[in-house]
């Protein structure tokens, strides 16, 4: 049975790695997971192929194409809906199903990293971008109360609104206005390689040590975002988990087996 990355570019995915350790750890020997380059004018026929393709199950979506596949697919469910975007596809009697499971890896990793997410907290969010969305959703499916600051304004306005049905949910316009915070979510590219001298946070402004850090960010494993939140004796945690943890959720999608059961095999491999 043969899974792949539907994504442009991809060749730096880490996925085929931790996918194929999982395949080999449950004994799923005749299973692969591969990189499928494809580019915007070519995604309509990668996914005529996979639903030709008998060996073919399914698939997971990144960049460009987690909303282009959208109206595509037979079935989404009420999260990748709820999202608009989706990240895993999967083959069940000759219908395409759409999911998401990057809020999940989430959650997943926050609670493996020890913070625990329960209504009332209180959240800011870094970014207004494709991962915010799912991070807000996650969040406010836990019932925490979430600000979100983004460079430009004008899409942080529109993520709340857009999200607001789920929850308390607003848009500030400087960290300043965000009050006491729980759990900060960096979900910018600031930090990402090869920015690494940049960050979200304000180097003027004190980081507030009594929040918990979570950055996507996951390639350098220390930016310069931890660095300001482990300054200021903030408990901290990068984005590798997270990773680990979307790519188990939907291996548990293609396979059946629990994502718990896979998911340190996913880590271990990520290394
Ligand atoms: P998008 O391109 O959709 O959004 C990028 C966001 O970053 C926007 O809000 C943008 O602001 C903001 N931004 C970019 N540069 C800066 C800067 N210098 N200062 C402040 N804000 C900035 O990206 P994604 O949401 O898909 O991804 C964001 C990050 O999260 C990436 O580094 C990605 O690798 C990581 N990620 C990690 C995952 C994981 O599993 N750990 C999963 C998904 C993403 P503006 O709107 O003003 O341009």
């Amino acid at each position: 049975m043969r899974i792949g990355l539907i994504g442009y570019p991809v060749q730096h995915s880490a996925s085929p790695r931790m996918q194929n350790a999982a395949f080999a750890a449950v004994g799923l020997t005749e299973w692969t997971y591969e990189l499928w380059p494809t580019p915007l004018d070519a995604l309509a026929e990668r996914l005529l192929e996979l639903r030709k393709n008998h060996h073919i199950g399914g698939c997971n979506v990144t960049i460009p194409h987690k909303q282009n596949v959208l109206g595509a697919l037979d079935v989404l469910s009420d999260h990748a809906r709820m999202l608009g975007a989706v990240n895993t596809i999967v083959k069940r009697d000759g219908q395409l199903i759409g999911h998401n499971t990057d809020w999940l890896g989430f959650l997943a990793d926050l609670r493996f990293n020890g913070f625990e997410p329960v209504g009332g907290q209180r959240a800011l969010v870094l970014g207004a971008g494709g991962s915010a969305r799912g991070i807000v959703y996650a969040l406010l499916k836990c019932g925490l109360r979430v600000h979100i600051v983004n460079r430009d304004a004008a899409r942080a306005h529109s993520l709340a609104h857009d999200l607001h049905p789920l929850g308390t949910v607003s848009a500030i316009t400087t960290m300043h206005q965000a009050g006491a915070i729980d759990l900060i979510i960096n979900c910018t590219s600031a930090g990402m390689d090869p920015h690494l001298d940049t960050t979200p946070w304000p180097l003027d402004l004190p980081f507030p040590r009594q929040a918990f850090l979570y950055d996507l960010v996951y390639k350098p494993r220390q930016t310069v975002l931890i660095q300001q939140a482990e300054a200021a004796g903030a408990r901290c945690a990068g984005g590798i988990g997270m990773l680990a943890e979307q790519g188990a959720a939907a291996f548990e999608l293609w396979t059946g087996v629990p994502a718990a059961q896979v998911a340190p095999v996913m880590r271990a491999a990520l290394g």
